[in-house]
Order: C-alpha cells, then structure tokens, then sequence
C-alpha cells in the first residue's frame, strides 16, 4: 500500500470560466445543450448511476433532464470539453430526490472508491464545498435578512442590504516532521490522534490563524502539538478539503531534536520511525496509516518513497 502516491481531489481540475458566472443568462443557456452535464448534491452525498456505464454519466446526468431553469444551480465550469453545472436536491426527502433522476443512489464520495477516484472528483469535492457553504450562509451577518444566491452560485447578496459575501475556505497546515541524525537513517514523526484507531497514525495539522503566515502556523502547530521547533519548511502540496470547509497545505519540516513533550488534547501518542520501519509496520498490519484520499497519506508515501529510494542508492 505504500506505492501509490496520488493525491485524491487534486487531478483533472475544471477550467472554472469565471467570467461566465456574471452572466449566467449565458451560462443557463448551456444548460439546455446536451453537451452539458448537471451533478445531482443531496445532504452531503453525490449521485452515482445505478447502470455500468463510462464516466461522466456515472456521476452526472444531461442537463436537460432538468426543464426548469433551477435559480439555485451552480455553474462550476468546463473539463474535457464539457460544461458542469451542479444541482441541490437536499430540499427533497431521499426517495423524492431519487425519483427526479436516472436509476442510482446517494454515496459518500470519502466511502465510495468509484466517487473519490473518478476524473470527476474534483467537481463533486468543489460542488460539495459550495453548498456547505451555501448552507451555512442563509442570512445576512450584517443585518439578519435573507441572502440569495448570485454570481451563478459563487456567491450570495443580502435582500435587504445588499451585503455580499464570497465562498471561503479555512486553510490548514499538515507538517511531515522529520529528523536526520547524523548516523543512521532519516526519520518522521507520525502522531495517534484523539479519535482515531489505535493503530492509526498520521502527520500533524492545525488550522491557520488570522494575521499568521503559513510558516508561522507550520512552526506554532508543532511546538503546541509536539513541543518540537522545526526550520528548513519545505511546501510539498495542497489539497481541498470540504469536509467541511478547508483547503490542507501540505510541509515537511526538520526538526533539530527528537525529545517531544505530546499536547495529549490532540495526540496521543507519537513515534519516530524510518521508512523502512514503517514499509515493516504496515506490511504487518501493526500501523495504520491515514486514509487513502488523505494529503497524509500522500506526504507520508511520498517521504517513504524518498527514503527507500535513497537507502537503495547508497546501498
Ligand atoms: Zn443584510
């Protein structure tokens, strides 16, 4: 399991055509083609077609199965040629939702392999973050009104104030932390985490605080969580995360020592292991590591890779 590097949500992204979102006129007209696919949202879950079919008709349906001009789809942008737009049924029970579409299901995208390893995947996670925070952005913050959606779906306007407010994110560090002494092999420190399976070890993370750069909220995050001061912040990757809102950069980062005092409101427990030892832990199902779309697991594969691969050409 340690030979896949990819990082899930990230592949295949939409060309989003921003200009088109001021004229949704012109973006609802393309609705009506046939080129043009529509993703059913429910509650949290997406869509998948019940027939064995090519993507992206497992995940999408034609557009114009839709006749209403809905106000509230999402124009989210172009892949492969093809217009997406997203529609929310979450106003609809379950079997009510299901019956306005093709023979299918509603599937958590995180639970559901043929969802998170689609080309599509980065749609569905865009279209989920959008309607979360759709959802949580109902009324005005400013005088309690009503909002409604504007901009094709990329934001929404007070009815009374006209106060408009813009999708956000909440950006996270997640920081390999790792440790080369000056004989022997490098190591990382991977942390169990409050909540997890005690065999389930990870990276660390923490969320970017205002007025922070993302370095300072690396090296804050490590000392608070582990205690350990780190340099040398290398930026590896990112991902979006809208489970429920966030956006994960990920670091590695060197440490200078190995004695680390746990923050054990958050890990448990932590060890610092070599690549070796931790191809060994997991060939025996003795660690755990974080799950397969997780940047995590992306920067502890990555780091592994690394090691071995040097540890080959030394040898
Ligand atoms: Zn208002």
């Amino acid at each position: 399991m340690l030979s896949d590097q990819r990082l899930y949500y990230t592949e295949y992204e939409p060309d989003r055509l921003g200009h088109l979102r001021k004229d949704f006129e012109r973006a609802q007209n393309e609705l009506k083609s046939v080129n043009s696919r529509l993703i059913p949202y429910w509650n949290g879950l997406h869509w998948l077609s019940n027939a064995t079919m090519k993507q992206p008709d497992l995940l999408s349906v034609e557009s114009t199965a839709f006749h209403k001009n809905d106000p509230d789809t999402i124009f989210l942008g172009e892949q492969n040629g093809v217009r997406f737009f997203s529609v929310d049924l979450s106003g609809y029970s379950e079997e009510e939702a299901l019956a306005l579409l093709p023979d299918g299901k509603f599937m958590d995208i995180r639970l559901t392999p043929v969802l998170k390893r689609s080309n599509q995947a980065p749609l569905l996670v865009y279209t989920r973050g959008l309607y979360i925070w759709h959802s949580k952005n109902l009324f005005c913050g400013l005088c309690g009104e009503d909002t409604k959606q504007i901009d094709a779906g990329h934001a929404r306007k007070c009815c009374n104030c006209a106060h408009v407010v813009y999708p956000r994110v909440d950006p996270a560090v997640i920081v390999l932390i790792e440790y080369l002494p000056e004989k022997g092999e490098p190591m990382c420190l991977l942390g169990r985490h409050r909540s997890r399976h005690p065999k389930m070890y990870s990276t660390l993370a923490g969320f970017v605080e205002t007025g922070e750069t993302l370095e300072a909220a690396v090296k804050r995050e490590m000392i608070e969580e582990v205690a350990l001061e780190v340099s040398n912040i290398r930026y590896v990757a990112s991902q979006p995360w809208p489970f429920p809102s966030s956006i994960m950069i990920g670091f590695y980062a060197q440490a200078h020592s190995m004695d680390i005092t746990l923050d054990q409101d958050e890990v448990l427990e932590a060890q610092w292991l070599t690549a070796r030892e931790i191809r060994k832990l997991v060939s025996r199902d003795e660690l755990i590591l974080s799950r397969e779309d997780s940047i995590a697991r992306y920067l502890i594969q990555n780091w592994v890779n690394l090691n071995l691969e040097i540890g080959r050409l030394k040898d």
